[in-house]
């Protein structure tokens, strides 16, 4: 029914029944006792009305304790409906704090960071994100002007020029930060910051890597060609300098290809579709074989010793090898001819370890947190002249992280170094070592 009619139907109805009832009074016992019986029943209505008026008045001042009476007549409807309101609107305001909170959390979450200002850049809000990025903190810097927190030349032109339809990148606080301005309702602004140091330092490494890369097989190809070209231009070189030519190319050749196979190793050491497979590794087996090609790679030259104490363990066997191969191909390259050289496999407290160890040349220590970079060397004339790639330390370290193991160098310059590769006791095999294994 419409609610005006359900409002006066219900009041029009007890008016009438009141005047009847007062009516039959007046007729059965005269105006006296009528009108006395009317003055009661006035009273009786002002009296309910005003102590519901009381009643709506107390909740008003305070919804959320006091409760609403069942109430009479038309009031029942009134504070239904009121109770109704109040019932919708704790449940909106229920929605909107869970809403509020997923925000809150997303806004933490996200890598992005997001400030809030006002249309004159005052800061409202942000989220960690931009603390971390732009070194706010939101209780401090809340009211504060954003040009007074991030003092950099380059935002200022950008808030200056105001085109901020073109996202800007800047250096800030040794951060490489994409940032952006975006303008929204009627008077607020959002900064968005997007970090893009660690995209920039891969980017980097990819460039140097392909320069470096270049560089590399440059270097001998220029010579295969030099050759070649003498070669074609004069044809009646005699057989001894002919010799000494392809001598020298196929030697350099054949460092293009150990450059190209360390390259390979590497790409393929790095790529996630090339997961390790552990699997049982005869470690005397390949300390002899390492110990074999060291021997052969000094030709005598040095004294070249192995202990091999160690247990058995889980990985990769030609990963290995290649790892404390290339450890022990340095050690005798670094070493000068009549210096010692002793390869290692102990057991220890914490896990075995591989101890390459060398009376070389030894490394200063500014060099030595650089050596696992591909394409570093301490020396690059020597480097060459043993016969390096430059990254055989990067293959390395990349065995080592596929194996759960770590590399730390000691070295003395002119007195010698050492390698150790430290493996985690998880790799050893069950068989093996029994009081090792987790
Ligand atoms: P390379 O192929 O040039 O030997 P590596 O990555 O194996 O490249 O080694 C990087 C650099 O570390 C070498 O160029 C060399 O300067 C230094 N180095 C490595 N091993 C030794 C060592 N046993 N003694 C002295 N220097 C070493």
């Amino acid at each position: 029914m419409n609610p005006k009619l359900l409002f006066w139907v219900p009041a029009a109805l007890r008016m009438v029944l009141a005047l009847l009832g007062v009516g039959v009074v007046w007729y059965l016992l005269g105006a006296t006792y009528a009108l006395g019986i009317a003055f009661v029943l006035m009273a009786m209505m002002v009296f309910v009305q005003l102590s519901y008026l009381f009643q709506l008045s107390n909740w008003l001042d305070n919804p959320q304790s006091a409760k609403l009476p069942d109430g009479w007549g038309a009031w029942t409807s009134i504070f239904a409906r009121l109770y109704r309101m109040r019932r919708d609107d704790e449940k909106n305001q229920a929605e909107l704090t869970e809403w509020l909170a997923r925000f809150r959390q997303a806004m933490h979450l996200l890598p992005d960071g997001v400030v809030i200002m006002d249309d004159v850049l005052f800061l409202e809000w942000c989220n960690p994100a931009a603390e971390k990025h732009l070194g706010l903190t939101h209780e401090r810097d809340k009211g504060m002007r954003v040009t007074n927190l991030i003092r950099s030349p380059e935002f200022m032109d950008y808030i200056i020029l105001g085109r901020y339809d073109q996202p800007l990148t800047i250096t800030f606080r040794n951060r490489k930060l994409i940032v952006q301005i975006i303008p929204f309702e009627n008077r607020r602004q959002i900064l968005v910051t997007h970090d893009v140091t660690e995209t920039e330092r891969i980017e980097m490494m990819r460039r140097d890597f392909i320069a470096n890369a270049s560089h590399e097989l440059r270097t001998p190809l220029t010579v295969i060609v030099g050759f070649l070209e003498i070669a074609s231009a004069e044809l009646d070189l005699d057989a001894a300098t002919r010799a000494a030519h392809l001598k020298l190319m196929t030697e350099q050749g054949h460092r293009m290809q150990h450059l190209i196979e360390d390259m390979l190793t590497l790409s393929r050491l790095e790529s996630v579709d090339y997961p390790l497979r552990p699997e049982p590794v005869d470690i005397k087996k390949l300390m002899q074989q390492v110990l074999r090609d060291a021997k052969a790679l000094s030709a005598g030259k040095h004294d070249v010793r192995m202990e091999c104490n160690g247990p058995d363990v889980l990985g990769s066997y030609d990963e290995l090898y290649s790892a404390f191969g290339n450890l022990a191909s340095n050690a005798v390259r670094y070493t000068p001819a009549g210096g010692s050289i002793t390869l290692r496999w102990q057991d220890g407290p914490a896990g075995p370890q591989f101890i390459a160890q060398d009376t070389g040349i030894g490394i200063s220590p500014e060099h030595i947190s650089r050596l696992t970079e591909r394409f570093y060397r301490v020396d690059k004339s020597r480097s060459r002249e043993t016969q390096g790639t430059g990254l055989g330390l990067a293959i390395v370290k990349h065995v080592l992280l596929r194996h759960g193991g770590t590399l730390a160098i000691q070295s003395v310059a002119d007195k010698g170094s050492s390698f150790i590769v430290s493996m985690p006791k998880s790799v050893v095999t069950p068989l093996q070592g029994e009081l090792l294994v987790k």
